[in-house]
Parts: structure tokens; sequence; C-alpha cells
């Protein structure tokens, strides 16, 4: 028996559904923690990101404030008010150029050193007149001079506002960088006469902060600007020699730091505030991965709060890469368990199948031999194991068929035993039942093969002779009866006893119906038992009845 093959296919199906979930529910559990560490990552570059911007602020304001305390610086300073006052407070004028060009001569070999030491880019002395502080001297571009800053967040500001160093990233008429800003103050003999003379402010790149970043943290960075602040403050002439708008965005790029920058700048789709990871779609920068971050930039000067963004790309190559083995992995257990799976229930099914088959081999097995059986019983008298009256009608019926049909004779023996009431009564029941029996059989052991006998009622016995004409057939039931009268019995206690037996035998004439040729049998043997008993007699006029022993 081969397997159902629906069964199988729908089971397969469950057992794929299964497989299937567990691939589904494995790979998000795998995206999440995927996910969780690139944010993990981008939240500690971003605080790395925060401490290298506050150690750079820290740094400038260190320049600044030595510089600041420097006696040359105050010396300059104060030289600086006088020829101011001299030329009547126009920054252009001759006494203020000649003290302006010996501080510069004075000034310009440590700025060389400042830079190369320090990556100090922009130095600048303030002069703090009128309450506003004006640019006297920048030493990073000497011919830009005698302007004002006017931003109230500027750290030149600050530091002149609360007479103490600021330092904040700054976006201005040159883009952004980091500022520091240091008073200088001189005081008299008398220390109620301090004075503020002016501002140091020391200036640092972004670019150097980014690529410290990029050194140490393997991190690529940019700096973008919020288009609608940069223009309103930075001059035109910067932005158009150094900014770069970016394609679908409201931002400028500033700078970018990085192998990889330049490339990844198109990746920049954002510049608001916010810390966000573009988990879902890594940016691909040549054959590596990379995750986003964006570090919200505030900017003094920039007339809004957040003015900009530092955007931080990261290696995401190996966590994307582990994530895709886990994937892979997981495909192939589900693979693995779909096939071992599928064999199991191959072979599962296939035994049980097996052991249904064989189930229902012997169940079919017993229901055949309980069909015969029931047949036996449903044709077969128990006592004699002859057929039944039922039966032997049935057959008799059918001969008859067949005679009318093909032509031939058929004779019918009615046989009773003779006083058997009496057997019963003198050696009970069961001695009877045996009587019954071995008389059965002795006339089974008499006929021929094509003979039927039959039990045709209590005591009476019938057999039907095919192809038998009335002598023939008085010659049989003459010799079933010589037979009858020849056995021997033994009674219970040892008594031998015979029985005899009357017999009526009557030929078909081929168009008498069965009752009609029972009746005529029956006739002959009530004529035998008149007779005397133990005796065969033919219906009708025969042949001589047969003689007594
Ligand atoms: P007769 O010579 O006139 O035929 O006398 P009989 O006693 O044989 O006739 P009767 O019809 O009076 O009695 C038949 C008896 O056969 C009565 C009944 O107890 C007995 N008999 C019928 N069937 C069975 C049976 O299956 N087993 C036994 N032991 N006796 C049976
Ligand atoms: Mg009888
Ligand atoms: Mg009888």
């Amino acid at each position: 028996m081969r397997i159902p093959k629906r069964l199988f296919l729908a089971l397969s199906a469950a057992i794929l559904l299964v497989v299937v979930l567990f691939v589904v529910v494995n790979n998000h559990a795998a995206r999440e923690s995927l996910d969780q560490s690139l944010r993990d990552r981008a939240r500690e570059l971003g605080s790395a990101y925060e401490v290298a911007l506050s150690s750079s602020l820290v740094s400038a304001s260190q320049m600044a404030s030595f510089i600041a305390a420097d006696v040359e610086t105050l010396r300059y300073m104060a030289r600086a008010r006088e020829a101011l006052a001299g030329d009547g407070g126009d920054p252009f004028g001759s006494h203020s150029a000649e003290v302006r060009y010996l501080w510069l001569q004075a000034m310009q070999p440590s700025l060389h050193h400042l830079r190369q030491r320090f990556g100090m880019n922009e130095l600048e002395f303030h002069l703090y007149v009128n309450d506003q502080a004006m640019s006297f001297l920048r030493l990073h571009r000497p011919e830009g001079f005698g302007d004002v800053i006017e931003a109230p967040d500027h750290p030149v500001n600050r530091a002149a506002r609360t007479g103490a160093g600021a330092a904040a990233p700054v976006l201005d008429a040159g883009g952004a960088a980091l500022r520091a800003a240091e008073p200088v103050r001189w005081s008299g003999p008398d220390a109620d006469e301090e004075q503020l003379l002016g501002m140091v402010e020391v200036g640092l790149s972004f670019d150097a902060l980014l690529d410290l970043l990029n050194r140490r943290l393997g991190v690529q960075a940019a700096v973008v600007l919020d288009a609608a602040a940069v223009e309103g403050v930075v001059a035109l002439v910067v932005r158009e020699r150094e900014l770069t708008r970016l394609a679908g965005t409201s931002c400028y790029l500033f700078t970018a730091a990085g192998p990889d920058a330049d490339r990844l700048k198109d990746e920049v789709t954002s510049c608001h505030a916010g810390v966000s990871v573009v988990g879902d779609s890594v940016p691909v920068a040549g054959k590596r991965r990379f995750a986003q971050t964006v570090v919200p930039l505030e900017l003094a000067g920039a007339g809004r709060s957040i003015a900009g963004a530092v955007v931080l790309w990261f290696d995401a190559e190996a966590a994307l890469a582990a994530y895709e083995r886990t994937l892979v992995v997981n495909i192939g257990y589900a693979a693995a368990g779909f096939i071992v799976l599928g064999l199991v229930l191959f072979v599962l099914l296939r035994g049980g199948m097996r052991v249904f088959e064989t189930e229902l081999r012997r169940r079919t097995s017993e229901i055949r031999q309980l069909n015969r059986r029931l047949t036996r019983m449903a044709t077969t008298d128990s006592l004699t194991g002859l057929h039944n009256r039922r039966h032997f009608l049935q057959r008799m019926q059918v001969e008859m068929d067949r005679v009318r049909r093909a032509g031939g004779e058929l004779a019918l023996i009615l046989i009773d035993l003779d006083h058997f009431k009496q057997v019963n009564d003198r050696y009970g029941h069961q001695v009877g039942d045996e009587v019954l029996r071995k008389t059965g059989r002795l006339l089974l052991e008499q006929i021929r093969s094509v003979d039927i006998v039959g039990r045709y009622g209590g005591e009476e016995l019938c057999v039907l002779l095919p192809d038998t004409d009335a002598a023939q057939a008085m010659i049989m039931a003459e010799r079933l009866r010589a037979g009858i009268a020849g056995m021997p019995f033994m009674a219970p206690g040892g008594t031998a006893f015979r029985v005899t037996a009357s017999l009526g035998v009557a030929q078909w004439d081929g168009l008498a119906d069965r009752d009609t040729l029972f009746v005529q049998a029956d006739t002959a043997l009530y004529a035998a038992k008149d007779a005397g008993r133990n005796r065969v007699v033919p219906f009708g006029p025969g042949p001589p009845a047969g003689k007594r022993p």
C-alpha cells in the first residue's frame, strides 16, 4: 500500500510552515539585535564626538588665556587703544596702522608656532571700545579688521559681558569654527582701577576635530549647515567658493573627513536635530557598508539654536556580515530540519501504513472466515453436518430446473427412523443425537458425489439422486436401509442396540412441483411404516417392496 499523497503533502506543508516561521522569528530577532548594536555604537560615537568637541574648545580656551596673560599682549593692546584714540576712533587711521603693523610683526612667529603645534588657525585681537568688541588685528588675515562682532552669543561678546573666558562652535562670515575668547584686563597699581582692554580670540577649524575622530575612531564625518542659517551669516564669497549644496536637502556641506567621506556625503539626507541610525537603508560606499548617525550642532551667531549637524558614518560591515551569516545559518538549519522532519514523517507514515495494512488483512480474513461460518451455519444442520431443510430445498429446486432444461432423471428418498422416540426414552436424548449423527455420516459415505443429503426434520432425512431412475433409487434406498439396520450402537451402561428406518422413494416425472414430489415420497414412506417399518417402498406402481430382514 502506498503512502496517501495528500496526507503526506498536507503534513509536509505544515512542517514547512513551522520551519519558515522559525526562520522569520529568528531573523526578526537577529535584525533587532543588529539594529540595537548599531544604535548603541551610534550613541557611543555621538558621545565621543561631544567629548572631542569639548576638549577642542578647552584647548582653544587655554591658548587664548595664555596669549591674553602675556605682557606683550597687554602692552600692544594698550598701545592699540591709545593709537585708536589718537585716530579719533577710526581703525583705519595712521596711528592704528603703525601699531597694527608692529603687533603683527611681533606675533607672527607665535602664530606660526601655534598653528603648527596645536592646529590653531585663527588668532584675533579685539579692542573693547564703547561697549563694543571691534576687531583690531587678525593675524591669520591681516587685511581684514575694523569690523564689530554683533551676535550677542558670540564668545567674544560673552567674554566681554561676563569678564570671563567663553568658548563655542560659531557660525560667522568665514563659516563654522570652534572659537574661544579671553578678556585682556589692565589693572593699575590700584586694583580698583581694573579695566577691560579687549579680547583675544582663538579659532580652531572643524577639520582638525573631524580628522581626529577619523584617525582615532575610524569614523567618517561631515559638518553640514542649515541653508537658512548659512545664507544669513556666511559671506557670499566664502559660500560660493567652499560650500556645496547637498542635493535634495536644505543643507550645505561645510567640511568632511575620512577616505570615504566624499562619497558618503551623497548619503546625507537629513541634517535636522536628533540622533538617528540608518538601519534599514545602510548607506553603501564602494564595497564597504556604513551606518550613519547625526549629531545636532549648536552654532553661536547663527540666529537659531540648531544650525547644523555633524554626520558620522561608521563601518557596519562586520555587524551586517554577522547578521547575514546568522540568516544563512538559520536558513541552513531550517532546510536541514525540513528534510529530516520530512524523512521522519515519510518513515512514520510508511510504518503506519504497514501496520494498517497488516491489520486490514487480518480483519479481512477474519471477516471471510466469519462469513464462511455464517454461510455454513445458514446451510448446514449443526447436529449431523448435513444440509438443512432450507438449503436442501434450494439445491433440489436447482436440480429440478436443470433436469427440466437438460432432461434426465431425478429421484427422492425420504428416510424416517423407526420408533425413534423409544430410543430417546430408553437411552436418553444424547444417545438419540449420536444415532442421528452416525446415521448422517453413513448416508454421506454411501451416496455418490452428485447426490444431495439433508435433514428434513427431527429424525427424518432425505436424499436427492440426480440422473437416477426409480429402479436405481430403490437399489440405493435398500442399501441405505441395510446400512442403517446394520449399524451397532452402544448405550451408556454397555447395552448394545440397533435402529432401523423406513424409506419412501419417489421418481420425479419432470412435471410435478417440489412439494408434490415430497408428498409422493412421504406417501411411500407412510406405506413403508404401515407395512411394518424397516423397509423401502416406492411411490405408485414400481418395483416390488423391499423385503424384510
Ligand atoms: P415411528 O416409527 O412411527 O416413526 O415412531 P417414532 O417414535 O420414530 O416417531 P415420532 O414422530 O412419534 O417420534 C419422533 C421422535 O424423534 C420424537 C423426538 O423426541 C425425536 N427427535 C426428533 N428430533 C430429535 C433430535 O434432534 N434428537 C433426539 N435425540 N431426538 C429427536
Ligand atoms: Mg418422524
Ligand atoms: Mg420415526
